[in-house]
């Protein structure tokens, strides 16, 4: 069952209706499930029962504290772009040893804090981070657990911003270059060389991508172990989509079944970064209608929110669910589903079929992963709150900004000098 779904003609997020959210803490604002983070964390880790293997939350796609503690206490680990990313792990006390760092420009001062937290390993994306790295190692005294993120130049049918492992993109090293920086790491003193890494893109549905990367990943890892050079992990990555629209996204016990076919017989643990899949269907944002603009042959429903509390519609022209918190009896008609900002990308949906009037409720489906995480303070628009709830109980995780919030960082000149005539 959806952790959100209709009663007596409401809809509710768990046992919570939607209106006494709104009612309480305003709109717009992110409502999450806990219910649903714990299924999609459980789907994974069942999916890989009796395998050596790590999740580790890809937490770029939602890094509410809230949504960390939940993941950390399931014993879930968690994959890290930023040093920002990591303080967040370690403030809601996750364990480092189950951080694995990505990202292709790590600065020096984020290896040293990540080499001070013992982290489980760095995934390395180009052979001079992998010298910097060193270095920085060597300077601070520690040796630095490395993974080499390798790009098996896979094509995974997802739209091209969100699409990572194909030759032209920024990420990774290129296959054909790793057998060579591979022998390099070996060869630097400060460096251990635990695994290799890859991920090949976001909302993948097919699990064909997967396994011909993961195979052309472990051809790599037999040709290193010929050489020496034995690997105690191998991360395949996330990747794994959700259901949008009409998408059939892969059952997590499919591509498990794959990943443990490949890996029969083999002593490497696994490693996952999934993202999306762990809090995608589990949040929506809840907006409401400020006005309606009728017009033919659709009119604009201008609501509460907007690009910049939801960007993914306006930057990947995605589609996500739309529906009424309290559904009207009454006339049809298309609307699109915009916002209050100053630019005709400011769109949440377009051509909607819905009954709506002033003042009305509607949910932004789909909206747990990449949503208040990618929000912004464009139009100097404060941030939504987010609230969680669990079962009946709502808990605020995070209170709406304010307006002295969105310049509490900035200052003016001083006024010492006269302004130029
Ligand atoms: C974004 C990202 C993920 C998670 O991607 P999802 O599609 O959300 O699962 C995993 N690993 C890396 C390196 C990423 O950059």
């Amino acid at each position: 069952m959806s952790a959100f779904a209709y009663r007596n003609g409401e809809l509710h997020a768990e046992g919570v209706p939607l209106s006494d959210i709104a009612a309480r803490y305003g709109t717009p604002c992110y409502v999450y499930s806990r219910a649903a983070f714990e299924a999609a964390f459980d789907e994974y880790s069942t999916a890989f029962a009796g395998t050596r293997h790590l999740i580790c939350y890809a937490m770029k796609a939602n890094s509410n504290l809230a949504v960390l503690d939940l993941f950390a206490r399931l014993g879930c680990g968690f994959d890290i772009v930023s040093g920002g990313e990591l303080a967040r792990v370690l403030a809601v006390g996750g364990d480092p040893a189950k951080v694995v760092y990505s990202g292709v420009g790590k600065t020096e001062a984020e290896m040293e804090q990540a080499l001070a937290a013992g982290i489980r390993c760095f995934n390395v994306e180009s052979a001079a981070e992998l010298d910097r790295l060193d270095a920085v190692a060597g300077r601070v005294g520690r040796r630095a657990p490395v993974s080499l993120r390798v790009n098996p130049d896979v094509d995974p049918h997802t739209h091209p911003y969100i699409a990572t492992g194909l030759k032209e993109s920024k990420f990774g090293i290129a296959y054909q270059d790793a057998l060579a920086l591979y022998r390099r790491a070996a060869t630097l003193p400060n460096l251990d060389i635990r695994g290799v890494d890859m991920h090949i893109g976001s909302q993948i549905t097919e699990v064909e991508p997967y396994r011909e990367a993961a195979t052309r990943i472990l051809e790599l890892v037999d040709a290193l172990r010929a050489e020496g050079i034995a690997l105690a992990h191998v991360d395949l990555g996330g990747g794994l989509g959700i259901r949008y629209r009409d998408e059939h996204p892969l059952r997590v016990a499919e591509y498990a079944q794959m990943v443990r076919s490949l890996f029969a017989g083999r002593s490497e643990t696994l490693v996952f970064e999934p993202g999306r899949r762990l809090v995608g269907a589990g949040g929506i944002l809840l907006t409401r209608v400020l006005y309606l603009k009728p017009g033919t042959p659709k009119g604009f429903a201008i609501v509460d929110a907007a690009m910049n509390d939801l960007v993914r519609p306006s930057l990947y022209d995605a589609w996500h669910p739309v529906d009424a918190v309290r559904p009207r009896t009454g006339d049809v008609h298309p609307w699109d589903i915009v916002g209050p900002i100053c630019e005709s990308g400011d769109f949440l949906a377009r051509d909607r079929h819905l009954a709506l009037a002033a003042d009305d409720l509607i949910a932004i489906g789909a909206a747990g992963a990449y949503g208040l995480a990618m929000s912004s303070n464009y139009n100097s628009r404060p941030r939504a709150c987010e609230v969680l709830v669990d079962e009946r109980d709502t808990h605020l995780v995070r209170r709406r900004e304010s307006v002295s919030d969105l310049f509490a960082h900035e200052s003016v000149l001083p006024r010492d000098r006269a302004p130029i005539t």
